[in-house]
């Protein structure tokens, strides 16, 4: 069974502002679930890529996919990446220019991605991968046929190298500043649905499901 807090090593701990910090699993898994998309870094041929791409928790894992041909999915596999997710919670908007700065939540994660070969392991991820961007539809999608397995890439990443960091709150503006007539505080954002616009050639009679309709993010507990 997973501890509570990842160890803080010297490769993941944050330096600048570590008041702002976690460790812990539980608020590093909220951020991951409630997120949709991260970056992934890796390097080729001595150059550092960052690619954005969609991906999903599983327990004590991480799981990346694509296409076979893709150079992300080809290079990070059995080797050393690292991937960042970022929920930004607002902009906040101090007297100072300085003082200027956004409230969020964001996780690194460091290790080696290792490639899925087991096909019940790979089901087991895409089931996740769906379940994550749109909790239901994997009950009710159609599953990926043998090809369509064949046809994709799985990287799974232990998660034993982890941080999480998170800014909250308004603008840190210095004493002097604080009376100065200039307006301070916070534009607070969020990531919501719009309504569901239903593809064209939908044959008519087929209602929008329900977690299309009332599509919220899981809000994590952080
Ligand atoms: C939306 C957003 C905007 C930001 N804007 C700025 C900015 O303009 N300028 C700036 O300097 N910093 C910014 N940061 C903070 C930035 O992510 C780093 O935390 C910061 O550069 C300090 O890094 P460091 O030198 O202390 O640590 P580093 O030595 O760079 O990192 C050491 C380890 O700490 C962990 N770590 C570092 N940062 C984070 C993080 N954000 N989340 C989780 N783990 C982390 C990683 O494991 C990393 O390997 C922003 C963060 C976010 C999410």
């Amino acid at each position: 069974m997973s501890t509570q807090v990842i160890e803080a090593t010297e490769r993941t701990r944050v330096r600048r502002h570590a008041d702002r910090a976690s460790y812990e699993r539980e608020r590093i898994y909220a951020i991951l679930d409630e997120a949709l998309i991260c970056h992934l870094g890796f390097v080729f041929e001595g150059q550092p890529i960052v690619v954005p791409t969609m991906y999903a928790r599983q327990g004590d894992w991480l799981y990346i996919h694509g296409a076979p041909a893709s150079r992300m999915l080809r290079v990070a596999s059995e080797a050393e990446v690292c991937i960042a997710v970022t929920l930004l919670d607002g902009l906040v908007l101090a007297r100072s220019v300085f003082n200027h700065s956004m409230n969020y939540r964001s996780v690194v994660v460091l290790g080696r991605a290792q490639l899925i070969t087991d096909t019940e392991e790979k089901m087991e991820a895409f089931q996740a991968l769906v379940d994550h961007v749109v909790r239901g539809r994997w009950e009710e999608a159609r599953h990926p046929t043998v090809k369509e397995l064949k046809a994709t890439k799985v990287l799974r990443l232990r998660l034993d190298q982890a941080s999480a960091k998170l800014r909250q709150g308004p603008p840190t503006d210095p004493l002097q500043d604080q009376t100065l007539p200039i307006w301070a505080g916070e534009i607070p954002l969020r990531v919501g649905p719009m309504e569901p616009i239903e593809a064209p050639d939908l044959p008519v009679g087929i209602p929008v499901p329900d977690y299309a309709r009332h599509y919220r993010r899981q809000v994590g507990a952080s």
